[in-house]
């Protein structure tokens, strides 16, 4: 895959990029290797107001970088705003907070004094995805330098420019120049930044083959990693749901990045009871939301982000409705004849009475594609709603307490959201179980991931001891 920016709106390709020659990159990790010596030893008060300078910098250009965002890979403008308003969030949470999530915390033991005492842990390769082009990488990068760590950029090569843009935002800031650094390099590099012994551990978030090959890798040299994969996440409607508020959350719930979302809600579970009405509202609001250009505020799904994905999409909602797979609305492309006329777009489109076989049923679909599930009860709600080999996220629909209990223990995912939509919080924890990875991001347990754990034990020998252990 060349690295290069290409509009999805139009096809038109914007930028090309070389990969890193042999010698930049040992150039970057060198430089890594050599800012983490001196950077890990700065304190939460050296690195807190560089952090809040980057909040500050991202929120003074927001409509710059939400523009780039919009331009790489196709998001609507208003969502892409939204998502450097979050990056600004995030920074700021752990600006705050990262000195009390590491603070010391004593054990009484049969020591004078034993506690445990967090770390970083050196060189973090970042492998990320174009989806969130900017939320990804800072939901990664701020804690990762309010613990002392380094980062490494490994984008998706489809948006360098976000990649070179958050780069810049850090050094901007006043990082060291080798506290976060981008490697404008293809998929196929990963194995030889991994295996080299100056970096210390990776997260990546992405795919499931790629999340498996990284983890081989890593696995091999023992290094840590934190996985973030894709998922199938259920919706789950039961009769005692306020069905006005269901249907319209569904609705943003799916075509939440024109449906590329990791943690968009993808198998609508509907209860018997109220299924007609709820796949006639849904039907209509799918229908009424407004494609096109994604530069337009008023836009609800802009193009897919390359022309891969939209050939994708559109061989899987084919083979399911070959196998039997009703189509309610949508299933083709979306043509326009202006400038938007190479686009990526597809029509919002929504799938009912779905065979086991179909892919609608069991893959994890990318882009504005809805599928539809008709149950009989909890029960079968729920076997369903686990029937995947993922477990990233789950939304479910309900006011009854027995039912919620249920809900809240037996759903296999990362988390489960009650009357809401799935969607992350700097200060809640985020991640997968299954296939949808291991290892959390945000919120205490997120900065935890990459610190050496330390466990520290004293005895005092009052006899020989200058100093005293408080
Ligand atoms: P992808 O193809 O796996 O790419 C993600 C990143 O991994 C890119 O930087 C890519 O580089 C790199 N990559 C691809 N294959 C690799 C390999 N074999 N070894 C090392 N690196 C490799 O995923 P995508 O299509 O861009 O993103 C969509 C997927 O990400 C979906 O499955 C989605 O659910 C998942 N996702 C998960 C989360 C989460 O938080 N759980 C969030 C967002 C997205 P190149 O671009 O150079 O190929």
């Amino acid at each position: 895959m060349p690295i290069a920016s290409i509009d999805p709106a139009t096809g038109q390709t914007l930028k090309v990029f070389d990969s890193l020659s042999d010698k930049q990159l040992e150039e970057k990790l060198q430089r890594a290797n050599e800012t983490f010596r001196n950077y890990q030893r700065t304190s939460f008060a050296e690195r807190a107001p560089l952090m809040l300078r980057a909040a500050e910098i991202l929120e003074e250009e927001k409509n710059d970088f939400a523009r780039l965002m919009t331009t790489e890979m196709g998001k609507p403008i208003r969502a892409a705003v939204q998502e450097v308003e979050k990056c600004v969030w995030v920074c700021r949470y752990y600006a705050e907070n990262a000195g009390k999530h590491l603070a010391d915390e004593i054990i009484e033991t049969n020591a004078t004094k034993s506690y445990v005492h967090f770390q970083p842990l050196g060189v973090v390769l970042a492998v990320m995805p174009w989806n969130f082009p900017f939320w990804q990488v800072f939901r990664f990068a701020a804690p990762a330098l309010m613990v002392g760590n380094v980062g490494l950029l490994k984008h998706a090569s489809n948006v360098p420019q976000c990649a070179l843009a958050i780069e810049a935002i850090f050094r901007r800031a006043g990082f060291p120049e080798g506290a976060f650094q981008t490697l404008l390099m293809g998929s196929d590099l990963v194995q030889r930044v991994l295996e080299d012994t100056r970096v210390a551990a990776a997260t990546l978030t992405g795919s499931e083959p790629a999340g498996r090959s990284v983890a081989g890798i890593a696995g091999k040299q023992i290094k840590k990693t934190v996985l973030e994969l894709g998922g199938s996440d259920p919706f789950i409607v039961m009769p005692s749901a306020d069905l006005g508020e269901a249907v319209a959350t569904a609705v943003k719930a799916r075509t939440i990045n024109n449906g590329q979302s990791c943690i968009a809600a993808k198998r609508f579970i509907v209860h018997t009871q109220i299924y007609d009405e709820f796949e006639k509202r849904f039907v209509e609001s799918m229908k009424a939301l407004r494609v096109g250009d994604p530069m337009n505020e008023a836009t609800d799904i802009g193009p897919l982000a390359t022309e891969q994905i939209l050939k994708d999409l559109e061989e899987q909602v084919k083979v399911s409705v070959a196998a039997g797979a009703k189509l309610l609305t949508g299933g083709q492309t979306w043509k326009a004849d202006d400038q938007l006329a190479r686009g990526n777009f597809y029509e919002p489109t929504v799938l009912a009475d779905i065979p086991k076989a179909a892919p609608a049923y069991r893959d994890e679909i990318f882009g504005p594609v809805a599928s539809l599930f008709r149950v009989h009860n909890i029960d079968d709600a729920i076997d369903l709603a686990n029937a995947t080999p993922f477990g990233l996220g789950a939304a479910a629909w309900t006011n009854d307490v027995a039912e919620r209990d249920r809900l809240i223990d037996e759903l296999e995912a990362g988390c489960v959201f009650i009357n809401g939509m799935v969607a992350s919080d700097p200060r809640l924890p985020f991640g997968g179980v299954k296939h949808s990875g291991y290892g959390r991001e945000l919120g205490e347990f997120g900065i935890r991931e990459f610190v050496n754990i330390k466990t520290v034990w004293i005895k005092a020998q009052q006899s020989k001891e200058a100093g005293s252990v408080e």
